[in-house]
């Protein structure tokens, strides 16, 4: 049994730690908070060891009556492996600290890929994270976007991909980032990151992005055209991505007809946090048209990598050294058709 520590209950964290609970093959030895607010107390009752992020501010757990059973000092001791799901950044201040404590580390997608010098999909790389000391698990839109383009490089032969990306403007709970009223050309100077964060992880793949953020939170929506090797009809299309795991065919013509009703799916699926894992790619939006694919993707931000971070767990203790198999575990575990 392999104990995983979450440093930086947030957003990201909080899911992580949900996930690596469900496995049978790792556990989760402690959670860090910065302060002791609602989801410090939240942790507390789920049955997660509570420690404080920042050791400095122990006494603020202490004043609010919140048990912490010591400092991310303490918990590091307890840990074979540490997610780091602090804030973009703060990542590679951590660093440090985990290779003094003998620590493997993944960080996450606001992290440059130079904090790891290893950036992870499970369906792209599994194998190559197999054992390592430190990986990076790429941000959401770049998880959405290497999901579909490795099965169909492998299919049809990828000879240039572009995707413009719709982003939601900050999380649900995010007051300070929004709302915002406009469509903001996100970056105005082209490409985008996405595109070269993409190559991180599938360096041939020639690919161009551009993004633009719009006043939503619930998701990102994804507007993909790639050039193919060998053009295929839809349907063959339809049968590749159908048979890539983390993949849910929606359609318009159910009545799923914008991102809203993407989430509702979520709801209704009695999903926790209404989370969608899976990449939600429109069937019928599924096009070839003059010779070149068109499709539309719906990415669920808050939730889209927490497998990506149960994989690489498992790669990097290798636990499971087949990708497919730790794929199918994870999936199976968090109820992931
Ligand atoms: P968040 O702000 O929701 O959560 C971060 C947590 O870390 C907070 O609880 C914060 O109090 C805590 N924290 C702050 N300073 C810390 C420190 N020094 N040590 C430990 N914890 C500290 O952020 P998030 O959205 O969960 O993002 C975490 C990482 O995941 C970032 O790299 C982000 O880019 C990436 N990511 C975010 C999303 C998303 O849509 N939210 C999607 C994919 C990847």
């Amino acid at each position: 049994m392999v104990n995983v520590a979450i440093n930086g209950y947030g957003t990201i964290g909080k899911r992580v730690a949900d996930a690596v609970a469900a496995q049978d093959d790792m556990h989760v030895v402690g959670v860090t908070k910065t302060k002791p607010d609602f989801e410090a107390k939240l942790a507390i009752e789920k049955g997660y060891d509570l420690y404080a992020a920042i050791p400095e501010k122990q006494d603020d757990f202490k004043s609010a009556g919140v048990n912490i059973v010591g400092t991310i000092h303490d918990l590091l001791k307890r840990a074979d492996i540490v997610v780091d799901c602090s804030p973009g950044g703060i990542g590679a201040e951590n660093k440090p600290m985990y290779e003094k404590a003998g620590v493997k580390a993944i960080f996450e997608g606001g992290e440059k890929h130079d904090v790891a010098g290893f950036s992870f999909n499970a369906m792209c790389n599994y194998d190559k994270a197999i054992g390592r000391d430190f990986v990076r698990v790429v941000s959401c839109n770049t998880t959405g976007i290497c999901r579909v383009l490795h099965p169909l490089d492998k299919a049809f032969g990828v000879e240039k991909a572009r995707v413009v990306l719709a982003r939601r403007a900050t999380d649900p709970a995010d007051i300070k980032k929004g709302p915002i009223n406009a469509i903001v050309p996100d970056p105005v100077k082209l490409p985008s990151h996405h595109g070269p964060d993409v190559q991180t992880v599938l360096p041939r793949i020639n690919i161009t992005t551009l993004a633009i953020k719009v006043p939503t939170t619930i998701m990102h929506l994804h507007m993909l055209n790639m050039k193919l090797k060998n053009t295929p009809e839809p349907d063959d299309v339809r049968d590749i991505l159908g048979k890539a795991p983390r993949i849910r065919f929606v359609r318009a013509s159910d009545g799923i007809t914008s991102t809203a009703s993407v989430i509702e799916l979520g709801r209704d699926l009695c999903r926790p946090r209404y989370d969608l894992w899976e990449n939600c790619i429109w069937e019928d939006s599924i096009s070839i048209n003059d010779g070149e694919l068109y499709f539309f993707q719906a990415i669920h931000q808050e939730s889209i990598v927490i497998p990506e971070n149960v994989d690489a767990i498992r790669a990097m203790m290798t636990l499971e050294k087949d990708a497919q198999k730790s794929i199918q575990k994870t999936n199976k575990a968090m109820g992931i058709a």
